[in-house]
């Protein structure tokens, strides 16, 4: 996030090269950070967020040869989906949800980042249904203990994920976090631990049909330290597409 140190400011890509260099900088780091801990760099997924990116220039992040892009917000999520429809690219949703908005979500995400209600469970599942369709789902957890931040407490996930077996459209894959927002990197370190130590703890007990392998934490910021404790996604915006002007604060209200 911006407010964490980083070693190189982002650089706003345009072109198909400028999108072909970014990806591979943050590829390079990712594996580098794989290798420091003797994991595979293939078992981490690359998400890139293109919240507040127009779609000329998404258009051109895909010919640089995304498949999967991430967005934050529905509306915006689905308005892209449905003006670049031609590009057979696929939708993961990785900001809150209102169950209002369920309807949305379960006609173009192919998956869905930040469920943290049995509310949310229920309305996407119903929806979902109807479409006969279904939907990959992770666990937001709050791993920071700020009360500003989406999620369920690490002590409440065991009980919600014994819940979702009933809501047989959501494929359960694992579980997301946010970081703590601060520039202490042994603090946002510790977030992904503690993500990493819970999905390992629940991991044996999961219910049937129920898939705790997906570890989604890292941002522009601190992917880096998110892959070295395990993640097997991080979600990149601003490393790819270069700065936003929207602060951070239009997505996580303090
Ligand atoms: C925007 C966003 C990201 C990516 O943030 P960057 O700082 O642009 O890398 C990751 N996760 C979520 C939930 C986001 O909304």
């Amino acid at each position: 996030m911006t407010a964490r140190p980083l070693d190189q400011p982002y650089r706003t890509a345009r072109t198909v090269a400028d999108f072909t260099s970014a990806l591979d900088a943050v590829r390079t780091r990712i594996a580098a950070a794989a290798a420091e801990v003797g994991r595979d760099p293939a078992a981490v997924r690359l998400l890139p967020v293109s919240k507040t990116v127009p779609e000329d220039r998404i258009r051109r992040a895909v010919a640089a040869g995304l498949v999967r892009l991430g967005e934050n917000k529905v509306q915006e999520a689905r308005r892209k989906s449905e003006n670049l429809a031609d590009l057979d690219v696929e939708w993961s949703l990785v900001g809150h949800l209102q169950t209002n908005k369920a309807k949305d979500v379960a006609a173009f995400a192919t998956e869905f980042q930040a469920l943290d209600s049995l509310r949310v469970a229920q309305a996407l599942d119903r929806r979902l249904q109807a479409l006969g369709r279904g939907l990959d789902v992770l666990v937001q957890v709050n791993t920071s203990d700020e009360p500003s931040k989406y999620g369920l407490a690490p002590e409440e996930v065991p009980s919600f994920v014994r819940t979702l077996p009933t809501f047989t459209a959501l494929r359960v894959r694992g579980l997301m976090t946010l970081a703590e927002l601060t520039t202490d990197r042994e603090r946002v370190r510790g977030c992904f631990t503690r993500l990493r130590v819970l999905r390992d703890r629940l991991r044996d007990s999961a219910p049937d049909g129920v898939g705790l392998d997906d570890l989604s934490m890292g941002m522009s910021g601190d992917y880096e330290l998110a892959v070295m404790e395990g993640a097997t996604c991080v979600r990149v915006g601003q490393a790819v597409f270069g700065p936003r002007a929207v602060p951070d604060s239009a997505y996580w209200p303090t």
